[in-house]
């Protein structure tokens, strides 16, 4: 194994929590966080149930407070990602209400600033760059995805491929990313243009087109972004020089929908249809969870497409001690500000 650094991680789900700064204007009064422990605890207050109830105490693998960088979170990412190079298949995705920070934290304010940079630019950035390092015993191929899961369909926003030295890439740009593949995985290809990649930069450069080709597609782009799951997928080829034996492992980097729910007296129409799919489709990652976590015979991957994408990389879940994980997670933070980054690896 050339990237072991993730021996003790595999087959687990770990859950991490990320807390914003304030934003411009927002009142710090209003805060409901009480305490952020080293060891990744967290008491939260809720102002509604005064008395006994008034105070929750969270735990999580690790709590990232306001003030941590988008390098210090990809820090504690980057083991997983690199066991991709490795064979595994790993997961990571951001869960919480819109405005927590999801999309802050996946790929950050601004694609132009290096140290802005979220998970998904510095994953990428660091996969291609130890895939081409021409010391490795290992020949690796490199495929990136982009979808996006809007009321349960399916659409591809940007694919492109390396083959080694020959990079190429595809993407529609005329059908602007609404591409609509029949295919559960999503992994049909639409006839689109090619374009030949040399560097990491070049990536870059397709991701923001690929960005560019949701925003343009959807009629209202900051409406639809967090009403939908963006998903981001590196496939990884690996053939060893010496044997010849091949490896495979694909990274998915998820910014979900935002979590909160949406008032069914006030919703109608597309809004309330929009609502319906986003919490079928997270009341399934959340049951998949759990099943992962009562070590289930049935694990209902196929009751949502989210689910289905992400089957091949969610792996066992231990509960923490304390507060179990999968009601912190799937419960409680839905109704608060809070992002929730969850990481799982599974060989
Ligand atoms: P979401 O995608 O969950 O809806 P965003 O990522 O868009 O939330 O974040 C909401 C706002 O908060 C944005 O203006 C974003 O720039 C800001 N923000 C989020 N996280 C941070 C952070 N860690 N540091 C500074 N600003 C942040
Ligand atoms: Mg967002």
């Amino acid at each position: 194994k050339l990237y072991n650094e993730v021996q003790d991680l595999k087959g687990n789900i770990r859950v991490y929590c990320r807390i914003r700064p304030f934003l411009p204007g927002q009142s710090r009064k209003h805060t409901t966080m009480q305490y952020i422990g080293d060891n990744g605890e967290l008491v939260v207050m809720n102002p509604s149930k005064p008395g006994k109830e008034s105070h929750r105490l969270f735990k999580f693998n690790k709590v990232f407070a306001p003030a941590a960088t988008q390098e210090e979170v990809f820090r504690d990412t980057q083991p997983l990602i690199r066991s991709v190079l490795d064979g595994y298949n790993v997961c990571i995705f951001a869960y919480g209400q819109t405005g927590s920070g999801k999309t802050y934290t996946m790929t950050g304010p601004n694609a132009t600033s290096v140290v802005d940079w979220g998970v998904n630019y510095r994953a990428l950035n660091d996969l291609f760059t130890i895939s081409q390092n021409r010391r490795s015993s290992v020949a690796y191929e490199i495929g990136v995805q982009m979808v996006e899961i809007y009321n349960e369909q399916l659409f591809l926003v940007l694919y492109f491929c390396f083959f080694g030295d020959i990079s190429m890439a595809s993407f529609d740009f005329h059908t602007l990313g609404i591409w609509n593949t029949s295919q559960p995985n999503g992994l049909a290809v639409p006839d689109a243009s090619m374009h030949s990649v040399k560097s990491t930069t070049d990536v870059l450069e397709l991701m923001k087109i690929g960005l560019m080709n949701r925003a343009v597609g959807a009629t209202a782009l900051n409406e639809r972004s967090s009403r939908s799951h963006s998903i981001l997928t590196v496939h990884v080829r690996g053939t060893d020089l010496e044997s010849n034996a091949i490896l495979r492992g694909c990274l998915h980097l998820v910014d979900l929908a935002g979590s909160e729910r949406v008032d069914r007296s006030e919703a109608t129409g597309d809004r309330l249809r929009e609502a319906q799919h986003i919490n079928k489709s997270l009341s399934a990652l959340g049951d998949v969870i759990f099943a992962l976590a009562q070590k289930s015979h049935h694990v209902p991957y196929r009751n949502s497409k989210l689910t289905q994408v992400l089957q091949s990389s969610l792996g066992n879940y231990t509960m923490l001690e304390g507060y179990g994980s999968y009601y912190t997670l799937l419960k409680v933070f839905a109704e608060k500000s809070l992002l929730v980054l969850v990481f799982s690896s599974i060989e």
